[in-house]
């Protein structure tokens, strides 16, 4: 029987307002919020859970409850980042790599099945090409990755654009998240590196017609997203469904299936068959 998979989602996100969430669980995970979400996946019959990190510890309480809501979960406790980029909002950051070994050792001591990255910024809506921030440059991401592979642990990395992408995947990163602004070298590298795409159609799909941002930017990237992704299934490339759930318009449940309309837009009618491959593998290397 297909399984369906959320590969990528923040269960301490409400799919609504960030800032709100956060405030809910400062002091401590509040379980009744995460049994709703989880809830919220039993009832639409998806199994398999991927976390993305957060710095609260919900993610860590929800691995302990999903069990019982017959959810397999996986989670890297906390993100990790440079300090001074992207990332504060789901998870720690470090300063050298003595640092960043330390993150690696207590997330995995918390219950970690994995380590996330931030690799670089977010998308910005309005100005086409742009970031939030400078991407981390190229030896500092192999470094990373080949800290995290010595421990016997798999990389899941938060990464757009073209250049720390393909660092990302010469490094062996084993998930690629979003992965948007990707060229045709870094689709090459891709399908060869054996490496999974995640790439949250849905979380972009949640910014247009959203007061505050551009329409035509959402759209243009939204739609070269899906035009990359037919490109990269034709080479063989292993492609996974994670809505980013929890982020703004993606709400837990109902993202997956917002998602799944997405990548049948892009891949076709055997979106199926190519996402089934894609997770079939994430599954073996993140969850334990
Ligand atoms: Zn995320």
């Amino acid at each position: 029987m297909k399984q369906l998979c959320e590969a990528h989602g923040h269960i301490f996100m409400d799919g609504e307002d960030y800032l709100t969430a956060a405030t809910l669980h400062k002091n401590s995970p509040v379980e009744s919020d995460i049994r709703d979400h989880l809830a919220a996946y039993r009832e639409r019959g998806i199994t398999w859970f991927r976390d993305g990190g957060d710095h609260l510890g919900v993610s860590l309480l929800a691995a302990k409850l999903a069990p019982e809501y017959g959810i397999r979960y996986s989670t890297p406790a906390f993100g990790i980042h440079r300090k001074g980029r992207y990332g504060g909002i789901v998870g720690r950051g470090y300063s050298d790599m003595a640092q960043f070994r330390t993150l690696v050792t207590e997330a995995v001591a918390h219950g970690a099945s994995f380590i996330k990255i931030m690799f670089s910024g977010l998308l910005e809506f309005d100005r086409y090409g742009h970031f939030s921030c400078e991407p981390l440059p190229g030896d500092e991401i192999r470094e990373l990755v080949s800290i995290v592979h010595g421990e016997g642990l798999a990389v899941m990395a938060h990464v757009n654009g073209a250049e720390p992408i393909r660092a990302a995947l010469e490094a062996g990163t084993d998930s690629i998240e979003h992965g948007y602004y990707m060229d045709d070298d870094c689709l090459r590298l891709l399908a060869e590196s054996g490496a999974v795409w995640v790439p949250t159609l849905a979380a972009i799909k949640g910014f247009d017609h959203r007061e505050g941002f551009c329409d035509e930017v959402v759209e243009r990237i939204l739609a070269e997203q899906q035009e990359k992704l037919c490109r990269a299934a034709g080479l063989g490339a292993l492609i996974a469904t994670g809505s980013d759930a929890g982020a703004v318009a993606v709400p837990h449940g109902e993202g997956l299936f917002t998602e799944f309309r997405l990548l049948e837009e892009a891949l076709g009618p055997d979106w199926e068959t190519i996402t089934d491959r894609g997770n079939r593998v994430l599954m073996k290397k993140f969850w334990k």
